[in-house]
């Protein structure tokens, strides 16, 4: 069955997910990682789309809180001088979720991290909410909370390449199809959900939500 996420209350369904890896400088330092020459990408396929996360199936689930767009028109190698908020017609919470342990054995070996970040329920969205003309996307702020105590907050000002960027670099190797989501990033902070987590989540003056770890 094909996964969706809500937009407006309507049912969308994305046909991949595109993620950036290691794009703030804390984030790559909390794990050790090199900061990169060129963009980090990876992808997540449509069967791992989430709404609610159940820790029984796999364990140590590490979560990353994003900021993630939703592509608002097929876009190709031809479209990257024209990327500007005409090209997203949403924006949303993110949660890339990660079997760190798994990612690390498997990264340490030279080996694709698919299994670490693609796997069911790898992917959790809030709703969609529309991309108003004003916003700035390099200048938001977002946050995430477990159990009333911040974990993560930070700002799009901070991502070392930013969303149209983001789209550019994209688009060098893969088409966008409408519905596709990127997922930005994720700022300092990550680590382990259990079981009875609470989770909020905001992007400042645009949505705001809770999540029960199941
Ligand atoms: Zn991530």
């Amino acid at each position: 069955m094909k996964k969706y996420i809500i937009l407006n209350g309507e049912k969308i369904y994305p046909s991949k997910i595109i993620c950036v890896g290691r794009n703030y400088l804390k984030h790559v330092e909390e794990l050790n990682n090199e900061i990169p020459e060129d963009i980090v990408l990876f992808i997540k396929p449509n069967s791992s789309i989430t709404d609610k996360i159940i820790l029984d199936r796999f364990n140590n689930i590490h979560y990353e809180g994003e900021l993630s767009l939703l592509i608002g028109k097929e876009l190709n190698h031809s479209d990257i001088p024209n990327i500007d908020n005409s090209s997203i017609k949403g924006i949303g919470f993110g949660l890339d979720l990660t079997l760190r342990e798994l990612q690390t054995r498997l990264k340490s070996k030279g080996l694709p991290w698919e299994k670490a970040k693609g796997f069911d329920g790898a992917a959790f969205f809030s709703k969609f909410y529309p991309l108003k003309d004003d916003i700035r996307l390099d200048n938001m702020d977002f946050s995430l909370k477990i159990n009333g105590e911040i974990r993560q907050k930070s700002n799009s000002s901070y991502m070392i390449f930013k969303p149209f960027t983001i789209i550019k670099k994209i688009l060098e190797y893969f088409s966008l199809n409408e519905n596709d989501i990127i997922m930005t990033g994720t700022p300092a902070g990550v680590g382990v959900l259990n079981k009875g987590d609470l989770l909020e989540y905001e992007i400042k003056n645009i949505l705001s939500g809770t999540l029960k770890i199941d």
